[in-house]
């Protein structure tokens, strides 16, 4: 029924086309012809100017012969770099790259198994309820290209993301996730001459940090401060450190909470941070740049989505595993809007190196699998 042949030609020829984040104007010009080709009417948002890059995100719509709510498929076209002249090598049945940059299985394999999938459904008849289906961009770069998405444009109420490591995985939770920037603002003096008319910036972020609960808090929240940056050379007090962090949860009350301990802890260091100069007294201060970086993941395991996915692979023989993953995915964007959407595993391994692969066997096995779904949804 799966033609690993068209799976083969198709990969190669996506593989080939360089799409590294922002620059998707190429791939983006394939992927409109080739799901024409699906009998699907395509059209893209207006998001690329936004967000700076080529394109904006791919909307396909594939009309249904069963009654019932339109089906979500989402993907992703952009890759991580290095990505300019991929080459894509296929030697015993496995797709690598041929010099020293990605694959970009991560998520061309997903779309080709997308497209696969439409494919066997045309071929065979198999009556299906209507597809939507977003090719996003700049999923790379922080899920840029769908928190873009128009929501109201979906009927869809539930979909599949096809675009995690593995196969016969099934991701169903992921953590909403906080980042933020911190600037702490100190006073400058001469670190010889006249420390005691100085206030640290570097000093007063230290002792904040030192107060921070980081690393993992508990079995679903996990917090860092992955950057510092400030002052300006050894012989001077310290002006202004910028500090920037995050705080990921599976749940949403820990992680407001574990997001308000960390900048009271920097509030707290600030506010205590002033001394007196000839009677007049100086303060630090801080400015907060805080933002919701990604909503949670959260689809029970009771869920319809489920129930059809673990049908589809009973029927096939293969029991899906179901487990929740630590990062953020356009998944996570979907569910924040009232979709339920999981992420089925497309095979790929090794992403975001040089050395990417993907079996064309786990590129049929996941096509097969979408199939079964499409036909029972
Ligand atoms: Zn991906």
């Amino acid at each position: 029924m799966i033609n690993r042949e068209r799976i083969c030609d198709e990969f190669s020829k996506q593989a080939e086309i360089d799409s590294p984040s922002y620059k998707e104007a190429a791939i983006a010009a394939y992927l409109e012809k080739r799901f024409r080709q699906l009998g699907a009417v395509v059209e893209f948002d207006d998001c690329g100017p936004k967000i700076g890059s080529e394109s904006g995100n791919l909307i396909a719509r594939l009309p249904g012969e069963k009654p019932g709510a339109p089906f979500l498929i989402s993907v992703h076209m952009d890759t991580v770099t290095p990505a300019e002249n991929v080459e894509p090598v296929l030697q015993e049945g496995v797709f690598t790259s041929a010099g020293e940059t990605i694959l970009g299985a991560d998520d061309k394999a997903g779309i080709v198994e997308a497209i696969e999938a439409i494919e066997v459904l045309r071929e065979q008849q198999i009556p299906h309820v209507p597809l939507e289906i977003v090719v996003t961009v700049c999923e790379e770069q922080g899920l840029l290209g769908a928190k873009q998405l128009d929501f109201s444009q979906f009927k869809a109420k539930r979909g599949i993301a096809l675009d995690t490591t593995g196969v016969d995985i099934v991701i169903n939770q992921a953590p909403a996730a906080n980042r933020f920037k911190v600037d702490i603002f100190g006073h400058e003096a001469h670190a010889g001459v006249c420390p005691e008319q100085g206030i640290s910036a570097i000093e007063i972020a230290g002792r904040a940090i030192a107060r921070m609960q980081l690393g993992r808090i508990d079995h679903e929240t996990t917090a860092n401060i992955g950057t510092i940056e400030g002052g300006l050379a050894s012989n001077i007090v310290p002006r202004q450190v910028t500090l920037r962090g995050e705080v990921r949860s599976h749940n949403g009350d820990k992680l407001r909470q574990q997001t308000e301990q960390i900048v009271q802890a920097l509030e707290e260091e600030v506010a205590r941070a002033t001394i007196e100069i000839d009677g007049e007294s100086k303060h630090a201060s801080m400015s907060l740049e805080l933002t919701e970086d990604f909503p949670l993941m959260q689809v029970t395991e009771g869920a319809p989505i489920l129930q059809l996915i673990r049908a589809a692979g009973d029927a096939l023989g293969r029991p899906q595993e179901i487990r929740a993953a630590g990062g953020g995915s356009d998944a996570n964007i979907y569910n924040g809007q009232g979709i339920d959407m999981v992420i089925l595993a497309t095979g790929m391994e090794k992403v975001h190196t040089v050395n990417e692969e993907v079996k064309v066997d786990d590129m049929v096995k996941v096509s097969e699998l979408l199939v079964e779904i499409l036909r029972r949804a």
